[in-house]
């Protein structure tokens, strides 16, 4: 939930419905596209080959190489989960509670028959509400199991003290993927299609479709007072520790004394209020706004959150639109591989636990952890010589790069899910539990010291992260697997992928969010005041040169968005090469590449994918992270390494004029 934690790919990844590729460890000729020259458009001409036999499978939005790697993982996890499903468990083992939960997601008669009884003792009590102060734990308890209604509420290490625990309030209660959608010109149409999608749902689930207006009036008010995601990038737009006192001085309508009782935190008295004008919006909803629209809203983002959890039809509805409308997909996933995300979503550390034991040997973990020591010595040396930086900056930096910790594969200590219970009863009320707990495992780090063991990604996620309150980078077992990382593959294709990625992270500890916090992890100012303009200086020069980046015909990248993400690609590739570059010399070619050229191939490799145009839109407007084919041709037409690897002439397309290069670490 922490907004600010920055991670490798920002969309959920789903897995696939081809049949798995052979895990891959050398490249494969036939992915390059030797018509193009690789100085004119390397992206192409590394993945070319690849893109057209590739095309997308119809349940997919998005289909790249390391689709291959999800697949291989949930193949994996579905044997794991089937066997769990027949086998005999102990009560309340893990077994017992992966093989059940996915057991009773698979049940579609039994889910078709419950029909809305799961949710009814929450639709019961929010059907009950006759005065705003009635209201007000219907609220509390909605977010008890997850949803975000009219705003969000979670723990959070204090941006300026990041030993202290505390919990931060923030926007939230909307239908659409960000605050834009209600107000962007050319989005009217999807509007149009949201609003019929909500009078569907409505009417599915016997209520009146008059109040689908209702509700999108109420839902686009709350976007209106909504900071948009450029703004809340910025630490210091959402750092606001507010005492109750003024708390409840700024909302008269919300009791948050009560509030906090309800979610269990009796003794708090004060938060970080993320987005202050926001709940003054909210404060004037709860009294303005009708009842009957109140309870309408309350019902439907209940109903919203969970439909994929609900009987077909319902199920249907919701896919129609979350899916085939806003990201163009064409068929349903079939439904094992859904339930399979279900039970990493919520079951994550049971289900990783067998996971490790058959995917990740110790001697994978050794070489991921060298390779991660040689990362952070290439910028321990990088800084040194960095021309830009004043000896005071350097050595500040030096302390936070030296102050970096890490973590490999897999939690040393696993989530205790002894108090949840998991059973073969409908699916919802399984998800709704494992919602209640994973909301109150968050609520209950407020107050209490960090948990260093403590992991946002469970152990199969294909991505990573950089956490700057604790200055940590986190790789999970489920990246470090071809095409990204093999044992047995050649150094530069290693150093190209994996490598590129531990780079990636690392460097978010120095992006224009990162470079804010200190070895720390505290919000708080560590550069001298010329190197941080000359940052600055810098950092805006990439925002300008992405946000010249076309994907297509007039959608530009936003450069204000992605620059984050376009530094710790920039860095990592970097730092990449020089730590490649710092390892015993591999002169031979393989293939007919040089070390160097299979170092930026194996790179190019991992961004390799086709898009629908419905999710090349959603990803523009709502990603940190730039198009795949500008994490290729961004850093690397900025990389002198690279023109002399594949010798690229001054003034071909990917060979930058010094004038116009960006370099930043
Ligand atoms: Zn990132």
């Amino acid at each position: 939930m922490l907004k600010i934690r920055t991670a490798l790919t920002g969309a959920v990844l789903l897995l696939s419905l081809l049949a798995p590729l052979p895990a891959q460890e050398g490249l494969d000729l036939k992915d390059l596209d030797p018509k193009v020259t690789p100085c004119n458009d390397f992206y192409q001409y590394a993945n070319g080959g690849w893109l057209a036999r590739n095309p997308i499978p119809a349940d997919r939005a998005r289909w790249g190489t390391f689709n291959a790697l999800l697949d291989r993982n949930q193949q994996i996890l579905h044997k794991i989960l089937e066997q769990a499903a027949l086998a005999k468990n102990a009560p309340g083992s893990i077994e017992q509670k992966i093989g059940d939960f996915y057991a009773s997601g698979m049940n579609v008669e039994q889910i078709d028959r419950a029909g809305l009884a799961p949710l009814k003792p929450l639709l019961d009590k929010i059907d009950a509400v006759k005065t705003t102060a009635e209201l007000q734990p219907v609220i509390a308890e909605l977010h008890m199991v997850g949803v975000d209604a009219y705003f969000n509420f979670y723990s959070q290490q204090d941006y300026k003290n990041s030993r202290l625990v505390v919990g931060a309030a923030t926007q939230g209660g909307l239908g659409l993927p960000d605050r834009d959608y209600y107000f962007r010109a050319d989005d009217e149409k999807l509007r149009q299609e949201y609003l019929k999608h909500i009078e569907r749902m409505l009417e599915l689930t016997g209520q009146d479709k008059k109040l689908a207006g209702p509700i999108y009036q109420l839902e686009k008010s709350l976007a209106e007072a909504s900071y948009d995601k450029v703004k809340m990038r910025d630490p210091d737009n959402t750092y606001h520790p507010t005492s109750l006192a003024d708390l409840q001085k700024l909302t008269p309508h919300f009791d948050w004394t009560a509030y906090f009782q309800r979610i269990g935190l009796k003794d708090l008295t004060g938060l970080n209020l993320e987005t202050p004008e926001f709940f003054q919006r909210v404060d004037q909803i709860l009294s303005q706004t009708p009842l009957e629209e109140q309870r309408a809203y309350l019902k439907w983002q209940l109903i919203h959150d969970l439909a994929s959890t609900l009987s077909q039809n319902i199920e249907l509805e919701d896919y129609r639109f979350s899916s085939e409308t806003l990201q163009g997909t064409k068929a349903q996933l079939p439904r094992w591989k859904r339930i399979v995300a279900f039970t990493d979503r919520y079951l994550g550390e049971a289900l990783g636990q067998k996971y490790v034991e058959q995917n990740f040997s110790p001697t994978a973990k050794a070489k991921v952890k060298k390779l991660v020591e040689n990362l952070l010595a290439a910028l321990r040396d990088d800084l040194k010589t960095l021309p830009w930086m004043s000896p005071a900056t350097r050595q500040a930096a030096l302390v936070k790069l030296n102050s970096f910790r890490y973590k490999i594969g897999y939690p040393d200590t696993w989530t205790d899910y002894s108090s949840l219970t998991i059973d073969r009863g409908p699916f919802a009320s399984n998800v709704l539990r494992g919602r209640a707990f994973a909301v109150k495992l968050d609520l209950d780090k407020i107050g209490k010291p960090v948990d260093p063991d403590f992991w946002y990604m469970s152990p199969p996620t294909v991505n990573a992260y950089y956490d700057p309150s604790n200055n940590e980078i986190v790789f999970p077992a489920g990246i470090l697997q071809p095409p990204f990382f093999s044992e047995k593959a050649p150094d530069p294709l290693n150093y190209g992928g994996i490598g590129a990625v531990i780079g990636h992270e690392i460097t978010h500890g120095f992006d224009d969010q990162g470079a804010r916090f200190d070895s720390q992890g505290n919000l708080k100012n560590w550069w001298t005041s010329e190197d941080l303009a000359a940052f600055q200086q810098r950092s805006k020069a990439v925002v300008q040169e992405y946000s010249g980046y076309e994907v297509e015909d007039k959608l530009f990248i936003n450069g204000e968005l992605v620059v984050g993400e376009a530094i710790a690609d920039m860095g990592g590739l970097k730092l990449a090469y020089k730590a490649l570059q710092m390892q015993e010399p591999s002169p031979a070619k393989i293939d007919g590449f040089t070390p160097e050229q299979l170092f930026f191939l194996g790179y190019a490799r991992i961004w390799a994918m086709n898009m629908r145009p419905e999710y090349v839109r959603l990803q523009v407007k709502t990603d940190p992270h730039p198009h795949p084919r500008f994490r290729v041709n961004g850093p690397l037409s900025n990389m002198p390494e690279f023109y002399q690897a594949f010798q690229c002439p001054a003034g071909s397309p990917m060979h930058r004029d010094e004038a116009k290069r960006t370099e930043i670490w």
